[in-house]
């Protein structure tokens, strides 16, 4: 049995994930808290964001992020390639700024307009 907070939503239910019973997800207040509990034991995956260079803007830092989330394991990777973006204003929100990373479907997206 693993013990996990979901972080699906702000209420934060107490799950617990039983192994040995096909993933059985109790502890949740609705069905998210099912698929949040399976995958994170399974598959799990992030939304990453942070910030990479911009050119030519009022800030120095564009705020970014994962369009999707990302499997876990390739988080580190994707903290190398943000970290070699330089953007050049300007920039809009949702614009790609890389795409489909590291043979994924998940782009990095400008997360503000500067
Ligand atoms: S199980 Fe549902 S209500 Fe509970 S934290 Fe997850 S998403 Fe929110």
């Amino acid at each position: 049995m693993t013990e996990l907070i979901c972080i699906t939503c702000p209420k934060g239910c107490h799950l617990s994930v039983d192994e040995k019973n096909d993933y059985a997800v109790t502890g949740n207040s609705c069905p998210r808290g099912v698929e949040y509990g399976k995958s994170e034991l399974l598959h799990p995956v992030r939304v990453v964001t942070s910030t990479v260079r911009i050119q030519g803007a009022v800030i120095p830092r564009l705020p970014v992020k994962t369009d999707k989330p990302l499997p876990k394991e390739k988080i580190f990777d994707c903290m190398e390639l943000i970290n070699g973006i330089t953007a050049v204003s300007p920039v809009y929100v949702g614009q790609i700024l890389a795409a489909n990373i590291l043979g994924t479907d998940v782009n990095i997206v400008a997360a503000k307009t500067l």
